[in-house]
């Protein structure tokens, strides 16, 4: 059935042509059916009505448009809105909605699971499983619009008016899939959303951040969290291959940056390990001469975690620090905690509830193969 038709949503422009080629339809047909998935959000060929019923028909039996399917939708009391979606082998990510006034921002997964072992994220503590393809990661966007009704494209107030790729996994381990799936998200006749509203976060996969800023010229975030290697090295792993030194010249040399397109540092506020005067003065030195801002997040503690938040104290003197020396430094306020849908967190709710199902379970008598284990191994 649907496995075998080709699921059309994740195609670039160009391999969209070439499919519709291959029904032999012109390359203005494959334009139309981008306005209709993309712009119109068409979750079936009938409501295709400006193309033939006769390709209608043939589209049905050839192609599908597939999203992930929903697992659940919690809302937080603050209106943080997180998902959890199925993708076609059963594996699942989650997506994070995080409204402002009159805007909001998506935060979306680029793997399941992570290599990366930072030492304060709770997804390091989960096996790496695979990389999203395109269409899982056009289609967290195409379920959230569904959600709130944003289709088709709205010209000016959207709710959706900015996407993060700061949800589970390194974007620059998976950059390929991620940059056919920005590329769609970006194109003007469909999703349209522009890429100064979108964010890529990277822990510094050096080698690929002047590619980023070339070929897609996106906002770039760097989960920076220390100022010195020795520090840096324990916290970020991957500081042990690409040392600070040569991501600050990634970051002097990110060609989509200026002082209107700020790359942002992200920095994980850690009590007594990197929340220091000094900490604060050393990470000023640091990014001299980056058109940069940063971004203080609180650590959102996750059972077992190795490290407590700072102070409330400690984390005003160090944004003070960084504001006395010139750099925009907001301290973010944590969202949807009670929804388990803050930073390196994702995921991880869901695990526990189906771990202790699963325990439950066993403790009963009833053994399956249903092991919770089968969702996130590899
Ligand atoms: N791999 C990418 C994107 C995913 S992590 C990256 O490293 O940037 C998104 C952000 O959440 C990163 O800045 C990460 O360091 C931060 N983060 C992870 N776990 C956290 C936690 N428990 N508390 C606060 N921030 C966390």
């Amino acid at each position: 059935m649907t496995a075998d038709r080709a699921n059309l949503i994740g195609l670039s422009r160009a391999e969209l042509t070439a499919r519709l080629a291959t029904l032999g339809e012109p390359a203005f047909r494959a334009r139309q059916v981008w306005h209709w998935l993309y712009c119109r959000g068409a979750r079936d060929f009938s409501e295709m009505t400006t193309l033939s019923k006769a390709l209608r028909e043939k589209l049905a039996m050839s192609a599908a448009i597939v999203r992930p399917e929903i697992v659940t939708e919690q809302r937080s009391a603050d209106e943080t809105r997180k998902w959890l979606l199925r993708f076609a082998d059963g594996k699942e990510a989650e997506t994070v909605y995080i409204p402002e006034a009159d805007r909001g921002a998506l935060c979306i997964s680029s793997q399941v699971g992570c290599t990366l072992t930072c030492a304060f994220c709770h997804t390091g503590t989960q096996p790496f499983v695979r990389n999203l393809g395109p269409a899982e990661i056009v289609g967290q966007v195409m379920i959230a619009r569904d959600a709130y009704g944003e289709w088709p494209t709205p010209q000016d107030q959207r709710w959706i008016s900015n996407i993060v790729l700061m949800g589970m996994g390194e974007p620059l381990f998976n950059y390929d899939n991620i940059a056919t799936a920005v590329t769609i998200l970006m194109d003007a006749e469909g999703i349209g959303i522009s890429r100064r509203r979108i964010t890529l976060s990277t822990a510094g996969v050096v080698p690929l951040i002047r590619r980023v800023g070339e070929e897609l010229a996106v906002k770039l975030a760097v989960s920076l969290h220390a100022a010195t290697d020795d520090l840096r090295d324990v916290l970020v792993p991957l500081n042990r291959k690409y040392p600070i030194a040569e991501l600050m010249q990634a970051c002097r040399d990110y060609p989509a940056a200026d002082n209107a397109r700020r790359i942002t540092f992200e920095y994980v506020m850690l009590k007594g390990v990197n929340d220091t005067v000094a900490d604060a003065k050393a990470l000023a030195r640091l990014v001299a001469g980056i058109p940069c801002k940063f971004n203080l997040i609180p650590f959102n503690p996750w059972p077992g975690a190795p490290f407590e938040c700072s102070s409330n104290e400690a984390m005003v003197r160090f944004a003070t620090i960084l504001n006395d020396a010139g750099y925009t430094a907001p301290l973010r306020t944590p969202r949807g905690r009670d929804i388990m849908a803050a930073c390196g967190q994702l995921k991880s709710a869901s695990e526990r509830e189906r771990l202790s199902r699963w325990k439950a379970r066993l403790a009963a008598g009833i053994v399956d193969d249903h092991h919770p284990a089968a969702t996130v191994s590899a």
